[in-house]
């Protein structure tokens, strides 16, 4: 059985103070909703506040990247060293750390396995851009980005994975229910092969792209979507907190 799992990407946006509020606004709320697993991941200089807000409480917190080495001299990097006092989750492999700052799969691989040596959860973010889609290339993708990251890896219980095509990112155009679950069905057989099929069964595959409250029950009624990663909608406490409502009601029903 997969759990419900809705994380918030905040980006690059909010100040500190900023994002204590926006922790305020939804804690209360968020944190009496069962049945999802709720993650929240603000920018790097807000999680030491945030994870203090956060103590005894069912909101979990995640980094929105790291570098792969422990420690040294890697002028502004921040390390999975660091990060594990503070947060249980880091998102890996966003198309933005991609495609703005050069990340290739082989990048992406350590920095999978730095996080899991230092028993950070990942959060492995796959997906192909708008020409790629539309030159019918998205498995092709998708699998060469999968095959990348968890290149020479055992089997990982309870793997997160996100499925965020670049063109529905940030664009207000999200990918259909369908077209999203195929993809998705896509990535579960590809884990399936590189692991086995018990693990792929395992792994909670989201999607993630324009993701809001008047669109999550068109994904997550699919049973293959176990959840989404949102971006521009997790900055509204409102919003974000109807997202994860929706799923736990509606996965809910289907158990
Ligand atoms: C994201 O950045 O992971 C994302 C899905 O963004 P948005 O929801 O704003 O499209």
């Amino acid at each position: 059985m997969r759990i419900p799992f809705i994380a918030g990407n905040w980006k690059m946006n909010t100040t500190a103070a900023e994002a204590e509020r926006l922790v305020l606004e939804m804690l209360e709320k968020l944190d009496s909703i069962s049945g999802a697993e709720k993650v929240v991941c603000p920018p790097f200089v807000s999680l030491v506040a945030i994870n203090m807000m956060l103590q005894g409480s069912s909101i979990r917190l995640g980094a929105q990247n790291m570098y792969f080495e422990s420690k040294g001299a890697y002028t502004g990097e921040v390390s999975p060293l660091m990060l594990k006092e503070l947060c249980e989750f880091v998102i890996l492999g966003h198309s933005e750390r991609r495609w703005y700052f050069g990340e290739t799969d082989e990048i992406v691989n350590k920095k999978v396995k730095a996080a899991l040596a230092n028993n950070l959860k990942p959060i492995l973010c796959v997906g192909e851009r708008l020409e790629e889609n539309e030159a019918g290339k998205t498995e092709e993708v998708v699998s060469r980005q999968l095959r990348g990251a968890l290149n020479g890896m055992e089997p990982v219980p309870d793997f997160v994975i996100a499925y965020e095509p670049i063109w529905a990112i940030g664009t207000g155009k999200a990918a259909s229910g369908k077209q999203a679950t195929a993809t998705i069905q896509f990535i579960r057989d590809v884990v399936a092969k590189l692991w086995n099929e018990s693990m792929a069964q395992d792994t909670r595959i989201l999607y993630g792209g324009s993701v809001t409250s008047a669109n999550i029950a068109e994904f997550i009624s699919y049973a293959e979507i176990d959840g989404a990663l949102v971006g521009g909608a997790s900055l509204k406490a409102e919003e974000f907190v109807s997202i994860v409502e929706q799923t736990a009601e509606i996965k809910g029903r289907k158990k």
